[in-house]
């Protein structure tokens, strides 16, 4: 049997006409018999195809042939196109969505006044160099809140936010200043949300901005589970989360009897539907499992 994979990537970089880029991606991915989701702005590109491995390399090497995409960051994971319904390939205002187009700024270099990538080792690197000068870095997660519900890194800040476009309220809303003068680190899934999550909050006034080059996933490759993170990784699609190793701790405890649990479920009510934890006995049970808001199925 061929073997197959999947791509996640992205690229920050100036895009003068995102529809011809459209165009071209689709007939491309088409062309190669890939599926997946792109989305493409005037900033740069956002996407997972699976296929073929072949196919996929060809699709890696073609894309980075153009210019102002040369530097996407690609991973690579087990999958197919099977995992996708379709290909879908949109332009959007922005890649990802914190609901601030107009404040973004790329050059050919990516974004324009972020965070300072770390490597996992300088993340490590730099952790003990603030320590030896007296002070404490500190995580600031850059996710949706429930994905730490299953998984941070050790002692970090989770802001509360649903989705990504809570974040601007969130860090404008006065709770994060005494953070203006520290170093925090922010960290997402791969990186490409604190790309531009970092660059938000050096424009409000945190001094000291780094983020998690990779991200969690590159991490996790690096340090497995003795380091600093703790627990399992949520993931978008049906596998739902990741653990790095057999090791990984389970931080997250079922909504309903307390038990350690990675499970999330939909709330039963169906305009609610909020990913709840809910350990498998209680699935089994046939209880209603309903968001800690205390919804009813019906
Ligand atoms: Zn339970
Ligand atoms: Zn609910």
């Amino acid at each position: 049997m061929a073997q197959n994979k999947i791509i996640l990537y992205y690229a920050f970089a100036p895009l003068s006409d995102p529809e011809a880029i459209r165009l071209w991606q689709r007939t491309l991915c088409e062309s190669l018999g890939l599926r997946g989701r792109i989305l493409i702005s005037e900033h740069g590109i956002n996407g997972t195809v699976g296929g073929g491995i072949d196919a996929v390399k060809k699709y890696v090497k073609a894309t980075r042939e153009y210019a102002p995409l040369k530097k996407m960051d690609v991973k690579w994971s087990d999958g197919s196109a099977e995992d996708f319904p379709r290909l879908s390939v949109k332009v959007r205002e922005e890649i990802v969505s914190f609901g601030a187009p107009g404040e973004l700024r790329v050059d050919e270099n990516g974004v324009k006044g972020g965070g300072i990538h770390l490597r996992p080792e300088e993340v490590h690197e730099l952790i003990d160099a603030k320590r030896a000068e007296g002070q404490e870095v500190v995580f600031f997660d850059g996710r949706n809140a429930f994905e730490a519900q299953i998984g941070k890194f050790k002692g970090a800040i989770v802001p509360d936010v649903e989705t990504t476009h809570d974040f601007i309220a969130e860090l404008e809303s006065g709770k994060y200043d005494e953070l203006k003068d520290k170093p925090i680190i922010t960290y997402c899934t791969g990186g490409i949300r604190c790309e531009v999550l970092s660059s938000l909050m050096v424009n409000r006034g945190f001094s000291e901005v780094y983020q998690m080059k990779g991200g969690i996933v590159r991490y996790g490759e690096t340090y497995g589970d003795s380091g600093l993170w703790e627990g399992s990784l949520y993931v978008f699609d049906k596998r739902m989360h990741t653990e790095f190793t057999e090791d990984a701790t389970i931080i997250g405890r079922c909504e309903r009897c307390s038990k350690p649990t990675s499970n999330f479920e939909n709330c039963a009510n169906l305009s609610c539907r909020k990913l709840t934890l809910y350990c498998e006995d209680c699935v089994a049970s046939g209880a209603e499992l309903s968001c800690p808001a205390g919804c009813t199925a019906a």
